[in-house]
């Protein structure tokens, strides 16, 4: 309804010259107008492609991670989001000898993109999602839809979302990296490669959200699936989890299901996904996850079976709790050190 509302001043204001509309459209433009760019719709037809069949399970160095890559670069590229450093330099190599514990270790790359803020460029963000995984086996394609298919298109439609308010001049205060890792499902290499080679200093890395599946409903949930589980997000920052909770309140009615976040909880998922490594950096993080489920690293994690609206509400929430990092005056702190 917002949207509609939006749109309806924006064409009411169209009779006015080309600046006062320009002020108006700043004027109605809140972070849910940059949030409702991201859609169901456009999550499924991303995803369709990117757990195809073609990216053949897009096992770190093979053909079908060399492919996946090429559609995330080529993705940021038709966005014009800008590569870090150097213009159209959209990848961080990794040599194959850094893959110590892979069974046939191959070169690997990152796949990287940013937004630089408007007031405090140097403080960055890192948003991230692990976009290989773990191809093959008897000829059965593991096409990863949810793991980690829905946290990489999310993070495009998310980017997207930036990009759309840097075009209306409401560009983020602070920098935003989009780092799509390699090499997770062998032992989160590019994560711990991307922290040991940051392209930012760490010391300038205010936070990090990862996400790692967010387009399926685990079996204990069923009965009550409109959640997302947060895991990490006050381990060394109350600042940072006051803030996600104040995010979710306000933007969501999503319910954060704190399950995982117990430091007993046998699964320890706080040590295997990608922010671990930003974690153990005393980075602030979060990670997003909707738990595990019964084709979890199966040939059956299809892009079919991923609840669409679900995950746009999930990164919808991730979008808004990235906006009030980079907006917020204040400057998220391992406050909790
Ligand atoms: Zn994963």
């Amino acid at each position: 309804m917002k949207a509609l509302l939006i749109s309806a001043l924006i064409i009411l204001a169209s009779g006015c010259n080309a600046v006062k509309n320009q002020d108006s459209a700043q004027k109605e433009s809140t972070p849910e107008t940059y949030a409702n760019t991201i859609t169901a719709e456009e999550l499924k037809t991303h995803l369709y492609q990117f757990a195809d069949d073609k990216m053949e399970g897009r096992m770190t160095g093979t053909d079908g991670q060399k492919m996946a890559a090429e559609y995330l670069r080529n993705f940021y590229m038709d966005e014009e989001i800008q590569a870090p450093v150097e213009k159209n330099n959209y990848y961080q190599p990794i040599p194959a000898e850094y893959f110590t514990r892979a069974q046939n270790p191959l070169p690997s790359e990152n796949v990287v993109a940013f937004i630089k803020g408007s007031e405090k460029p140097d403080e960055i963000i890192v948003l991230s999602a692990h976009y290989d995984h773990v191809g093959m086996e008897n000829g059965e394609i593991y096409n990863g839809a949810d793991d980690d298919g829905s946290g990489t298109v999310s993070m495009l439609e998310i980017a997207q979302a930036f990009q759309t308010a840097v075009k209306n001049g409401q560009g983020p205060k602070r920098s935003i990296l989009f780092l799509h890792v390699t090499g997770e499902e062998i032992g989160l290499y590019g994560s711990r490669y991307y922290t040991e080679n940051p392209i930012f200093p760490l010391e300038n890395t205010v936070a990090n959200l990862n996400t790692d599946m967010i387009g399926r409903i685990a079996p204990e949930k069923k009965e009550n699936p409109n959640y997302i589980y947060l895991i990490g997000s006050d381990k060394l920052s109350q600042g940072l989890h006051d803030l996600s909770e104040r995010v979710a309140e306000q933007y969501s009615d999503l319910e954060l299901d704190y399950t995982f976040n117990d430091e007993n909880d046998p699964n320890r998922f706080y040590y295997r996904s990608d922010h671990y490594n930003f974690a153990k950096n005393n980075i602030p993080i979060i990670f997003y996850f909707n738990g595990v489920h019964e084709d979890y690293h199966k040939p059956t994690d299809t892009p079919d079976k991923i609840e669409y609206e679900l995950m746009e509400k999930r990164a919808k929430l991730i979008f808004h709790t990235a906006w009030e990092i980079a907006n917020q005056e204040e400057r998220i702190t391992a406050d909790k050190l």
